[in-house]
């Protein structure tokens, strides 16, 4: 069966605007929706049809080209809608836009097609042992590119414009034709653009754009620890039209000198006097904003290990601390004195 004309279709002029096209197909997409014509199959048919015809003329690079070469020049872009998911997962924001509510129930689109959206940037961020403690706010300079001030964007300088491009004639795209295959493709001259920079701007030398920094300010929560990820959502790249896209800080936490972490809990390795350790007592560990004395029991041994509950670094999002565990280190004097001898020489006389 010959396709049929793409305005015919939908029963509009060749002229007409975006609107009246919408409009018509809205119509036959209420006419012959398969919902309201249940086992027609020529009801169907002309449903795909519409929405084919939709697909192409709703789309202002597609039209050109098949008014241009009709729908030749469409071959491996036209939608060619499979079957009716396809249609209804490719319209589904304009059904429900159409429609509103839900009139047709659950057949409507079940994945709407996402809008463009600006990439993703990931950064690296290292912060000390205390600000993972506490928690802070760091700023992250990022390099972005942005229209440029002096020619607006546009990449042509000032009080000029840009051309045509004589290759495509402003289309953007290109048919070859190879035997019986005909392939669109983005024009290579001027990259799909339509137009040529003639002169270009010199601030941006043509690429209408220009670096500046963006200053983001990040909030570190208590309890970070290295090979976490911070997610900033809306932060990442901002294209010109659409959602911007989300910037991962990737954490790097630097070592303590004396405290060391394991997830939530920290070790420290205590010097105990070895006097401390036969009487007992108490003896004082620094943590980073407080200092924490310890309860040495009498008759701890090298090794031993005291822990004490919720002194470790925070639990990232919640008030929850992990525990601190306090190894016991048994120092021994190098040198005694003459008195301290004597004691000492008592001591293991009274010991056998
Ligand atoms: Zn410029
Ligand atoms: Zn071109």
């Amino acid at each position: 069966m010959e396709k049929r004309d793409f305005y015919e279709v939908l029963e509009v002029d060749k002229s007409a605007d975006a609107k009246t096209i919408k409009q018509a197909y809205r119509r036959l997409a209420m006419k012959y929706h398969p919902d309201k014509n249940p086992g027609d199959k020529e009801a169907e048919e002309k449903f795909k049809e519409a929405a084919e015809a939709y697909d192409i003329l709703s789309n202002s690079d597609k039209r050109q080209i098949y008014d241009r070469y009709g729908h030749a020049g469409l071959s491996g872009q036209s939608s060619g809608f499979s079957g009716m998911d396809d249609i209804f997962s490719h319209f589904g924001d304009i059904f429900s836009d159409f429609f509103g509510g839900d009139i047709f129930g659950s057949r409507r689109s079940t994945r709407p097609p996402r809008p463009p959206r600006g990439a993703d940037l990931k950064v690296q961020m290292t912060v000390s042992f205390e600000e993972a403690y506490t928690g802070t706010k760091k700023k992250i300079e990022l390099e972005q590119r942005k229209p440029c001030e002096q020619c607006g964007g546009s990449g042509s300088a000032p009080g000029t414009s840009p051309e045509t491009c004589g290759t495509c004639q402003g289309h953007g795209q290109v048919v070859q034709r190879t035997g019986f295959m005909t392939m669109v493709t983005p024009c290579p001259e001027c990259n799909g653009k339509g137009t040529r920079i003639s002169s270009p701007c010199s601030k941006c030398n043509g690429t209408g754009k220009e670096p500046y920094t963006r200053s983001v300010t990040a909030s570190v929560p208590a309890g970070v620890d290295s090979g976490m990820r911070l997610r900033l959502a809306g932060e990442g790249e901002k294209p010109d039209v659409g959602d911007p896209g989300d910037l991962y800080v990737f954490i790097s936490v630097e070592e303590h000198p004396t405290l060391l972490r394991n997830q939530d809990d920290l070790h420290f390795e205590a010097e105990v006097p070895f006097t401390r350790a036969l009487l007992g007592g108490v003896i004082e560990v620094p943590l980073v904003d407080e200092t924490v004395s310890i309860d040495i029991p009498r008759g701890v041994q090298p090794g031993d290990i005291i822990s004490v509950e919720g002194k470790g670094m925070p639990h990232i999002g919640t008030t929850h601390r992990g525990d601190l565990h306090v190894l016991v280190k048994v120092t021994l004097p190098e040198k005694l004195n003459k008195s301290q001898r004597k004691l000492i020489q008592e001591f293991e006389a009274k010991s056998s």
